[in-house]
């Protein structure tokens, strides 16, 4: 496994959200980041069908385009009641002609597992690829994933995406109530993080 040795890593990604939290779990070691917006990179298309095959995309544009190490994450939720769905097209589902709507994208969800009547739990889980990509072509890749449950309504105003409706196994709170420190201590990012760890240590 290539190690990482620097202090500074472009995070191949153009949303806030996940920008601040990598910032969050990559502080503590010395690594500050921008982003793909901060370099002016276009958003290459994901047409990947796996989380891992659009982190790769995402990933080597951006250290191709700037000639830096570059960290991409692809993630999303997989709901059990729904075959899996919406999975790599978790953020598609929020698209609208003015942006993303993660609120009608959650109602949406809701609905479909009501039509189904779906049995609660309503199993789910949130999985993150993190790939590491260097300008050379190497890459390196770091899977986490968190399991839990959909739940209705929405609860919470913290996070970013789905939180308001995803409660993590053996929490009584969704994501979206929980503080951020604590969601960056046990998410799916964080354990792909916990992963990509073992190359930056030592
Ligand atoms: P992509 O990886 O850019 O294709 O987008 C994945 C989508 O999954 C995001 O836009 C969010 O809607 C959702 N998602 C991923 N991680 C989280 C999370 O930690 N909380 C809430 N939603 C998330």
């Amino acid at each position: 496994m290539r190690r990482f040795t620097g202090d500074h890593l472009l995070i191949a990604t153009h949303n806030q959200g996940k920008l601040e939290e990598m910032e969050a779990l990559l502080e503590p070691f010395g690594i500050s980041v921008s982003s793909a917006k901060d370099h002016g990179l276009p958003e290459p298309e994901e047409t990947g069908t796996t989380f891992v095959e659009n982190a790769r995309i995402k990933a080597h544009a951006a250290a191709q385009a700037t000639g830096l190490p570059a960290l991409s994450d692809d993630s999303g939720i997989e709901i059990d009641a729904l075959n899996g769905a919406p999975g790599v097209y978790t953020a598609d589902w929020a698209e609208t002609p003015g942006g993303r709507d993660f609120v009608m994208a959650m109602r949406k969800t809701h609905e479909m597992l009501e039509e189904k009547a779906a049995a609660h739990p309503r199993t789910a889980r949130f999985c993150c690829t993190l790939v590491l990509a260097w300008p050379d072509g190497h890459d390196e890749v770091f899977p986490g994933v968190m399991e839990g449950q959909i739940v209705w309504p929405m609860r919470g105003a913290q996070g970013h995406g789905y939180d308001p409706i995803f409660q993590p196994a053996g929490y009584d709170v969704t994501f979206g109530e929980m503080d951020r420190w604590e969601k960056n201590r046990i998410s799916h990012r964080a354990k792909a993080v916990e992963q990509l760890k073992q190359i930056l240590r030592g």
